[in-house]
């Protein structure tokens, strides 16, 4: 299952819009299915797609992500093994194209978990791992709507990406990876990478990516409260979606949305926000894409 963002996403509403992003979500899910039947693991899975739709300057990660205050692109991202709760997560990096994979060396490093700004691309360094320049992360869309949103106009569309799998070893994981908020203050990280915020995965219930609002999401930890939902309200996923939004909605009028796997491989996703673009195979059936 994958997202491209929660959203008001009002440029999807309109039909001629929505293709290249329906498209893309689609070339993801079938590369997620190729993978699985030749059989991937979930970790490999959710890094690979994830790593796709960075690249993909639609989507507000990596190639593409919004700008901050200052013009510059800083990245968070967060990746989650279910089989033994590991995790990796960098927020702040400049200069990486794929934080998810960076995530994800974090996550195999064994001795931190999470990591960001200079720390981070410190540890990129060290790896060898490839550095762009920051401009090559910038597209004209986002410095035409930075442009915007630093003169007073709202915010528009997001489009972080995340994705989640499981796969036929019963294995779950999950992926987010965001430039966060356009605009967004000098250090400010948002739920994506953040494990039980904006990413979670644990082979005993779910794997849930979300996108919204990363503040009101922090604060109500959207995706282990729809884990939580899902164990104790008897393991229905569609149950536990709603709870989870329900509980953001009420909390604090929050505005975000989450998909969800179980560990039967059921599919759900809810949101409170107009729109959110996602798609899934359920079951090894049809790729279902939706706005
Ligand atoms: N949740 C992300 C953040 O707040 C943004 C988004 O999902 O659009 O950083």
């Amino acid at each position: 299952m994958v997202h491209g963002g929660a959203g008001d996403l009002a440029r999807l509403a309109d039909p001629a819009q929505a293709p290249p992003y329906l498209h893309a979500l689609r070339a993801v899910l079938d590369l997620g299915r190729g993978l699985l039947q030749a059989g991937g693991h979930a970790l490999d899975v959710v890094e690979a797609c994830t790593r796709v739709l960075e690249d993909d300057p639609l989507f507000n990660a990596g190639r593409g992500a919004v700008l901050d205050r200052e013009g510059g692109v800083a990245l968070d991202a967060g990746i989650m093994d279910g089989r033994d709760l590991r995790l990796g997560a960098v927020a702040a990096v400049r200069r990486i194209a794929n934080p998810v994979s960076l995530a994800r060396k974090v996550l195999e490093s064994g001795s931190h978990v999470f990591l960001v700004a200079g720390g981070a691309l410190r540890f990129a360094r060290e790896l060898g791992m490839a550095e762009v320049a920051e401009h090559e992360l910038v597209t004209p869309e986002r410095q035409a709507e930075h442009r915007r949103v630093c003169a007073g106009a709202e915010p528009a569309e997001q489009g972080t990406v995340g994705c989640v799998a499981r796969d036929r070893h019963g294995h779950l994981a999950a992926a987010t990876s965001t430039g966060g908020l356009v605009c967004k203050g000098p250090g400010r990280v948002g739920d994506s990478p953040v494990a039980g915020a904006g990413v979670w995965a644990d082979d005993e219930t779910c794997a849930v990516s979300c996108s919204g609002r990363g503040e009101d999401l922090l604060r109500v930890g959207l995706a282990r409260t729809a884990a939580h939902a899902l164990m104790h309200g008897g393991m229905d996923p569609g149950v536990a979606v709603q709870v989870a939004v329900d509980h953001l909605r009420r909390r604090v009028a929050g505005a975000g949305g989450l998909i969800l796997i179980d560990r039967g491989g059921r599919c759900a996703c809810a949101y409170t926000t107009p729109r959110m673009l996602r798609g899934w195979i359920e079951h090894g059936g049809e790729v279902v894409c939706r706005i």
